[in-house]
């Protein structure tokens, strides 16, 4: 037949079978319902425990037994985790392991940020990650973390989610009289000094009247949460997008919501393992925390934490941890930009990735010319191939953007490093970073399948 070596790469509408679109219905309603409350990484590994617990997983002690069937967590300091199901195989055959990031860009409170000017109180912020800041003005805002008090005790945070809460916001300027601000390049409109929240504009009686709005603001804080204003510094408080997660187009089929990077990948893989009983090779799935700002620090994906994790289980089977490291297959899952029609000429048109042509597989990633990437080797790719052919997964490739435009990383460095085979695949997403990112309900099924065919080998 004429014709017949050409891809026959198109929408995945017209390739999914009929009968599984109830599946992907179902899978992204649980993904929507862990979104919704899974707004900063502490919430998103706390919320995942409770489902691990749920599923039969014990929290990993050292000197427990590492047996076929064995299903483990290892909470790595409330902001990371890795989770297991042993494989029949021993871990010096390999694991086999889909890992992502928990983290979002978002602004944090800095470690003293309030202050009163003219009779209002804000609280000061430092953003973090790439924000384009001139998306988080004038937004609904909630705020989400914990607060050490001066005694030692915990305080969780969460205000804004409910809809009897009250939100906060930076508000912009008007167009009125903005003519100024108008003539400034995007990133230059808003400073990251002006990023400051408004938190209250009503002064406390009876106190001193040139910071009463913020003493205010303190008598509250202090009596609904027990906060004083020194506690700001043994904090980890982040205000986030008030924006419930929705079903978005007139067809339902995507959803928009804050923090789809990388909790679409990360969720996908948890679901999957829930759902995995007797694997071949031990199944793992592994969020990393810190993505946003270079992957460092105890709970990034450079943290020896994890290796410590693994090594455990090794030592339970006698196994070495670098043959486990070099007989393993890692599925770098992170969220890649989808092709906008607005935006065109952002990118290369046959090597970018569409909505609803499911899981985006990234040779490389990085900048310029391929900096700071981790370029899979052919073989990797050849494998992958074949592994979602049998799995019936729906695949694109892609590469971010067009040359030399800009560019981004994922954790696939930090476990290349390691003598780990790895490759880049997960949900192309639209306005990501924004505080309402985009993704199609069938990329996101798509790259649950492809998980799952990663996890069960
Ligand atoms: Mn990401
Ligand atoms: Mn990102």
């Amino acid at each position: 037949m004429a014709g017949q070596y050409e891809s026959t790469k198109c929408n995945g509408y017209y390739q999914i079978p009929k009968e599984e679109l109830p599946l992907m219905e179902a899978y992204c309603g649980r993904y929507m319902r862990f979104l919704e409350t899974s707004r900063t990484e502490k919430a998103t590994v706390a919320n995942a425990v409770t489902l691990l617990e749920q599923h039969g997983f014990q929290s990993y002690k050292a000197g427990m037994p590492a047996n076929p069937g064995d299903r483990y967590y290892f909470n790595i300091r409330n902001n990371a985790l890795l989770a297991v199901v042993i494989g029949k195989k021993p871990l010096d055959s390999g694991m086999q392991i889909v890992a992502s990031h928990v983290d979002s860009p978002r602004l944090d409170i800095r470690p003293d940020p309030l202050k009163e000017e003219s009779e209002s109180a804000f609280l000061q912020t430092h953003y973090y990650g790439w924000v384009r800041k001139y998306q988080w003005v004038s937004l609904p805002l909630m705020l989400q973390g914990v607060v050490y008090l001066a005694d030692g005790r915990r305080v969780d945070v969460t205000i804004g989610q409910d809809p009897s809460d009250p939100v906060f916001v930076i508000p912009d300027l008007l167009p009125h009289i903005s003519s100024e601000q108008n003539k400034l390049p995007l990133s230059e409109a808003h400073t990251g000094e002006n990023m400051n929240i408004l938190i209250g504009s009503r002064p406390l009686p009876d106190s001193d009247r040139s910071k009463a709005v913020k003493l205010q603001v303190l008598e509250i804080l202090h009596e609904k949460l027990g906060i004083s204003e020194d506690d700001f510094l043994s904090a980890e408080l982040e205000a986030v997008p008030a924006i419930s997660v929705r079903e978005t187009g007139i067809d339902r089929s995507m959803i928009g919501g804050y923090g789809h990077d990388d909790r679409v990948c990360g969720y996908a893989a948890l679901d999957a393992l829930l759902g995995i009983d007797l694997p071949e090779k031990t199944a793992a799935v592994l969020w990393a925390d810190k993505e946003e700002v270079g992957n460092n620090g105890i709970t990034g994906a450079c943290s020896r934490a994890f290796d410590y994790c693994i090594e455990r289980l090794c030592k339970a089977q006698g196994c070495f941890l670098g043959d486990c490291f070099e007989h393993s297959f890692c599925l770098s899952g992170d969220v890649t930009a989808a092709y906008d029609p607005n935006y065109a000429d952002c990118f290369n048109k046959t090597n970018c990735a569409r909505l609803n042509y499911g899981i985006a597989v990234t040779k490389y990633t990085g900048f310029s010319g391929k900096e700071q990437a981790s370029d899979a080797k052919a073989e990797l790719l050849s494998y992958i191939r074949t592994l979602f052919a049998r799995y019936g997964v729906v695949w694109q490739s892609t590469e971010m953007a067009r040359v030399d435009l800009g560019g981004g990383g994922t954790v696939a460095l930090e476990f290349a490093n390691r003598d780990i085979d790895t490759l880049d695949a997960g949900v192309a997403v639209l306005g990501m970073h924004s505080p309402f990112e985009v993704v199609s309900k069938l990329d996101c099924y798509m790259t649950y399948k492809a998980y799952n065919a990663v996890l069960r080998g």
